[in-house]
């Protein structure tokens, strides 16, 4: 057996053994992270285990048309008694990535690491770890199968909605013949393709494009235009009346000119601390800068935290990019 075929083995034998799990996304959670957590809970209440799902902040409301949503707690709102023994963590490239939640980990905590990042560091007593699927609810599908569960309507919702966030709605070169497979499996079960299109990738909030209008203002084309960025100050965010997640997607506006490599995004998330989101379109390697930055990611698609101002923060990144570019982001 493969390493990653024993490891989905430990994880069911590990959620069949214990109870009173403790499911954590990752910080500014997204599609994959949610569904995943989701179809996780499901999971677990078909062993008959009881759970909390928790967020270190607010897990966005367009993914509260899947099931169990309303039962995401919010570390940063809702009350905890209680310490955890047996931690699922889903999608989160490192320790870093949950956040504060593991205030809520007990000493002697055992966590069940399951993702699909490149750079995971692998911070779990059992890692389901495999950086060439799509989405980490690829990997909760294969869990699914090899723990012999039941396939029904709301496992595939949850599933279906981390592969279509995750590959942008099938389109990015992670759209392996093995997603499509699945997402073929899926649809047999009910699910409404369109719908969960409609509410996941083409719907946007009238506070996405008041911000939209604000950050092409900040537009710069840098690095023999093979760079394209834009940035987002609170104040910004304030007179959009945006949250976190009406930034989704602003980063792709850059990766997207034609002939453009990276697209960068930095959103001043708090004073001196700036977000920073990476896309490549072909070959730079983001991953690996982000990496270098104390983030990570995938190849095409990678994040970090800069302590800095939005203009120190834009300093060290476009001296990585050149470093990754070897061109001068002046030239
Ligand atoms: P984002 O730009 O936030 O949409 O993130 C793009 C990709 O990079 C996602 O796969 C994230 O999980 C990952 N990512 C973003 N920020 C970080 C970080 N600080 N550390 C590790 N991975 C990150
Ligand atoms: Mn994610
Ligand atoms: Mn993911």
């Amino acid at each position: 057996m493969t390493d990653y075929v024993t490891a989905l083995q430990e994880a069911i034998r590990f959620m069949r053994k214990h109870d009173r799990f403790l499911i954590v996304t990752h910080v500014n959670p997204d599609g994959d992270t949610t569904s995943a957590a989701l179809a996780c809970a499901l999971l677990l209440e078909d062993l008959g285990k009881s759970y909390c799902i928790v967020n270190e902040g607010e897990t966005p409301e367009k993914f509260s048309f899947l099931p169990r949503f309303s039962s995401i707690k919010d570390l940063s709102k809702d009350i905890f008694t209680e310490t955890f023994s047996h931690v699922i963590a889903v999608d989160a490239a490192d320790y870093k990535r949950m956040g504060d939640v593991p205030r809520l980990f007990a000493d002697d905590v055992n966590i069940l690491n399951i993702d699909h990042h490149p750079t995971n560091d692998l911070f779990g007593q059992i890692n389901v770890v495999r950086a060439d699927a799509a989405a980490t609810v690829e990997i909760m599908f294969e869990l699914l199968k090899a723990g012999e569960f039941t396939l029904n309507e709301q496992l595939a919702a949850c599933i279906y909605t981390g592969l279509l966030t995750d590959t942008g709605g099938f389109r990015y070169a992670n759209t392996s013949p093995n997603v499509l497979k699945i997402a073929s499996e899926l649809l047999g079960y009910g699910i409404k393709p369109g719908e969960l299109a409609e509410r996941c990738l083409e719907e946007i909030t009238l506070a996405h494009i008041l911000l939209l209008r604000r950050a092409l203002q900040t537009l710069k084309i840098t690095h023999r235009k093979l760079t394209a960025s834009l940035q987002v100050t609170r104040d910004d965010m304030r007179e959009a009346g945006a949250s976190g997640e009406d930034t989704s997607g602003l980063v792709n506006y850059c990766r997207n000119i034609e002939g453009v490599e990276i697209g960068v995004f930095f959103h001043e998330t708090g004073e001196n601390q700036i977000k920073v989101s990476f896309r490549s379109r072909a070959s730079a390697d983001v991953a690996q800068i982000a990496k270098e930055l104390g983030g990570g990611g995938h190849a095409r698609a990678a994040g970090c935290t800069i302590v800095g101002s939005l203009a120190e923060a834009e300093a060290i990144v476009f001296e990585k990019i050149s470093e990754a570019l070897g061109v001068q982001a002046d030239e």
